[in-house]
């Protein structure tokens, strides 16, 4: 895997969200949000596979309907988790694409080609990066390889390993990776650098489309400094539209005595009529949804109140007030103290959520100045410019991010129960040690088993990793000295040892295992390759589809011309001749049409035309 020098060429900051994706970069003294070539400043985290190409972006998620069952999105709430997750079985009742079991390891299939495909969470990622970044490159001009990737504050070792993994499949280096609520953090810090000369705590509150975190910063004379996080990795937009998506599907029901529950197609068309619906009752108090012959030739037209939206979704809102709490008392902060609460994300659009909040900060004005859908990338990209060493920003080169790590790290005791090394909210990096003793005389390895949670018994935490220290001098049982070492990079991933100190014998491991979850560095290989060749295969596509244009496009000028005025005098048998002879072409296309032909057909098709086309015309002359 080569690693790019830090100073090679721009870095840009991507807010790789669960439903839509951001880019930034710093130019001219500025953050400048990127728009996609449809002109949108945001894109949908969208991945679609058809007979004939790959989709990623806003033409994936506008062919969902029509192809449903290979249109992949929420790779983000697969990634870093076991298939035997509680949250994704609950999750896989809702989505349209096939997720399978290999060795516990979450695999997305779909047809690709007329062949059967299965992707990773991280390759489907890699995808919506690729994507990110040819947005990038189109504006910039320049080839853009090292970058910041945002991840929600709350994601655990695994899911930010994974998603830097996303990042080297999609060959880029990641010079970091962010949490989210820190990057808003330096978006509403970098713009009230006068106001905020004297200190300020700070409350980001974001809520996405899949995620949600809280973290408390204090803000002070240009260090961003977070006291502590929390969240829920598995909460979010999508889960409201998943509650109006059930509701009309009861009310289908019951209208009509039919089950759409395992119909893809209509359940795709009906979620999006859900999420614009959610989206119009931030703003009124009533709207309706209008699918014409949704199924089985029945029209469904309907509406849904604000009242209704909030009625089935207030046990959702509600729980996300719990995280503020425990966040402030993490931090030992009465809310009186907070200055400010921001918004961040598209869900803290929703009025309800808004005035939950509001009352839990005693009526306290909450702070919307800050652009929800763009605040992330924006402060990845401040990130970006900073790593880069683009040492002469004068606004942003003293900034100090201090991070926290989100749960407690430790290993299990003889005894069963977890012992703490890095309590979760320690300032990161950070590197602690704790002492561990053999238990039996003689005793020549310990097996160690790494945890992050916070319950007392180990065994109710999250078991990262698994790893073996040998070789120890036999002893009377607790005479060998050994330290077990962990160490938490600026990215938050951590890095295990053990080491008998006397004599130097060390066991090192990172989260790395495909038992664990994670990739092993010979599949990160395998698939960096795989992500070449599809791009490749994209780029092909691309110059295909421009043949086949050039060729429709001729034909058409073709026709244009010979109901125009300078082929007046053309015999009609000639006139007959070439359209024969476009005739025959179009039908080829018709024939054509499920498959994408070579270049040199389409190509060969034109001159061919061309040919017949001037020789008529010239004996015309
Ligand atoms: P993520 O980063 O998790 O992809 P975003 O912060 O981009 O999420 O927010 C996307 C979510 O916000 C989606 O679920 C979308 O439906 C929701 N959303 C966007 N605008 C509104 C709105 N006006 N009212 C309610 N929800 C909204
Ligand atoms: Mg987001």
């Amino acid at each position: 895997m080569a690693m790019v020098a830090k100073s090679e060429g721009p870095a840009i900051g991507i807010d790789l969200g669960t439903t839509y994706s951001c880019v930034g970069v710093w130019q001219h003294g500025r953050v400048e949000i990127i728009a996609n070539d449809q002109g949108n400043r945001t894109t949908p985290s969208y991945v679609a596979f058809t007979d004939t190409r790959r989709l990623i972006g806003d033409a994936a998620k506008n062919q969902a309907s029509m192809n449903p069952i290979n249109t992949v999105f929420d790779a983000k709430r697969l990634i870093g988790r076991r298939f035997d997750d509680a949250s994704l079985k609950s999750d896989m009742r809702f989505w349209p694409f096939k997720v399978c079991d290999v060795e516990n390891k979450p695999m997305i299939v779909v047809n690709y080609k007329n062949e059967e495909k299965q992707f990773t969470a991280e390759e489907i990622s890699s995808m919506v990066l690729v994507k990110m970044r040819e947005i990038a490159v189109a504006y910039i001009g320049l080839n853009v390889n090292n970058v910041v990737i945002t991840v929600p504050a709350y994601f655990n070792d695994l899911q930010r390993k994974a998603t830097k993994d996303a990042g080297v499949i999609a060959g880029m280096n990641v010079m970091r990776i962010l949490n989210e609520p820190t990057a808003a953090a330096i978006a509403y810090g970098l713009d009230r650098k006068e106001s905020i000369a004297d200190g300020k705590n700070v409350l980001i509150f974001d809520l996405g489309g899949g995620t949600f975190d809280v973290s408390l910063l204090r803000i002070e004379e240009g260090v961003f400094e977070v006291k502590a996080t929390a969240g829920d990795t598995h909460l979010g937009g999508e889960d409201f539209d998943n509650r109006m998506v059930n509701h009309f599907v009861q009310e289908f029901k019951r209208k009509h005595e039919k089950d759409i529950s395992n119909n893809p197609k209509a359940l795709r068309r009906l979620r999006t009529s859900c999420e614009r619906a959610k989206r119009t009752l931030s703003s009124t108090v009533e709207t309706t949804i209008q699918l014409d012959s949704f199924f089985q030739g029945i029209d469904f037209h309907t509406t849904i109140t604000r009242a209704k939206f909030e009625e089935i979704n207030l046990d959702l809102f509600k729980k996300c007030m719990e995280p503020v709490n425990k966040c402030l008392k993490d931090a030992k902060m009465d809310k009186s103290i907070i200055d400010d609460v921001v918004l961040v994300g598209g869900s803290t659009r929703i009025p309800k959520v808004q005035k939950l909040l509001q009352d839990f900060f005693n009526g306290k004005e909450l702070c919307k100045s800050i652009n929800p859908d763009e605040a992330v990338a924006y402060g990845a990209s401040v990130q970006a410019a900073i790593l880069s060493g683009e040492g002469n920003i004068e606004k942003v080169q003293d900034l100090v991010l201090l991070d926290v790590t989100p749960f407690s790290l430790g290993t299990e005791r003889f005894t069963g129960e977890m012992k703490v090394v890095i309590p979760r909210n320690s300032t990161i990096p950070t590197k602690k040690e704790r002492a561990s003793k053999t238990v039996q005389d003689g005793q020549t390895c310990i097996n160690y088993r790494v945890y992050e949670g916070e319950r007392p018994r180990a065994r109710d935490n999250r078991l990262l990793d698994t790893f073996r220290l040998e070789g120890i001098q036999p002893a009377a049982r607790g005479v060998a000295q050994i330290t077990v070492c962990m160490e938490i990079d600026s990215d938050g991933i951590l890095v295990v040892s053990a080491e008998e100190k006397s004599t130097g014998n060390k066991s090192k491991t990172t989260i790395t295992n495909n038992s664990k979850g994670n990739l092993s560095k010979e599949e990160i290989e395998r698939m960096m390759q795989e992500a070449e060749k599809y791009k490749l295969e994209d780029e092909e596509n691309k110059k295909k589809m421009e043949a086949k244009f050039a060729l429709v496009d001729y034909m058409n000028t073709i026709k244009d011309m010979l109901s125009s005025d300078e082929l007046q005098d053309l015999s009609r048998g000639h006139k007959k001749k070439i359209e024969a002879a476009v005739r025959k072409v179009r039908h080829w296309l018709e024939e054509n049409q499920d498959q994408l032909a070579e270049c040199e057909e389409y190509e060969d098709k034109r001159e061919k035309l061309e040919n017949t086309y001037n020789r008529i015309i010239a004996k015309n002359m």
